[in-house]
């Protein structure tokens, strides 16, 4: 997802709670809120657009949502705003052209874990970490895309990384034109928030729950972002961007859309 901690200099401020150690994903689970969240709306047939700032968003946050929509034979199309290549600015390893393509590649075999290999992928080719500096853009490419389409989904407008705020702030500017519903998942928030955050809107919070083999599927897909999850060499510029208590908040059994 682009650890802003480390290729967002927008983000440096020492109060930037994502570079704050974060929330225990125990915590979370041992929440009682969980109850109380309402089923989201999904579509049953048609076409849902998935809107990702970088890829692997749209599968840590959505990934689960994507591999039921995919077995109801909804059609997909997803779009990536940037290809991800600042997630390791001064690698010593793989340049940011190169890393563009590697990401390319992960999330298609992503989306084959998911059961989506048929799904359309559209690159936009914002800028990584400058998503906001192109939003109305971004706006306007997205518009056509969402035309006819049932359903748009795109990262959540508080998630305190700019990329993500910028982008579900286009997709809601084009599925406003468009007349298209549109919800809202969170990345950064689990790690930010804590149970019963007053900063977070839980009462448009709707869940997802996702039975064992989806949540399987979507565990062998977050695998597939091997540039994410693992070095990608010895330095501390090659560290992985995503560790394993970051990836605990994406393995639960329910994903959590804003609608
Ligand atoms: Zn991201």
């Amino acid at each position: 997802m682009t650890n802003p901690a480390i290729s967002d200099d927008r983000h440096d401020a020492p109060a930037n709670p994502i570079q704050a150690p974060g929330t225990d994903e125990a915590e979370w689970r041992a929440w009682d809120g969980w109850d109380a969240m309402e089923p989201a709306r999904l579509p049953e047939r048609g076409h849902v657009v998935v809107v990702a700032a970088h890829p692997d968003d749209e599968v840590l946050g959505f990934g689960g949502s994507m591999a039921l929509l995919a077995a109801r034979g909804v059609r997909l199309t997803v779009v990536s705003v940037t290809d991800g290549e600042g997630s390791h600015p001064g690698s010593r390893v793989v340049t940011p052209t190169a890393l563009a393509e590697l990401r390319a590649d992960e999330l298609r075999a992503a989306l084959a874990e998911l059961g989506a290999e048929r799904a359309e992928i559209v690159r936009l080719g914002v800028p990584d970490t400058g998503v906001a500096d192109h939003e109305e853009r971004l706006a306007d490419a997205l518009t056509p895309l969402l035309r006819g389409a049932d359903m748009v989904a795109a990262p959540w407008t508080g998630d305190v990384h700019s990329d993500h705020e910028a982008a579900g702030r286009a997709a809601r500017t084009a599925a406003r034109r468009t007349g298209t519903p549109c919800s809202l998942y969170p990345v950064w928030m689990w790690h930010w928030a804590r149970p019963d955050d007053p900063r977070v809107p839980w009462h448009s919070a709707r869940r997802v729950d996702l039975p064992d083999p989806v949540r399987e599927v979507k565990r062998a897909a977050i695998d597939r972002f091997t540039t994410q999850i693992r070095p990608l060499g010895p330095g501390p510029q090659d560290a992985a961007v995503l560790p394993p208590e970051e990836l605990a908040h994406h393995l639960r059994p329910m994903e959590v859309l804003f609608q």
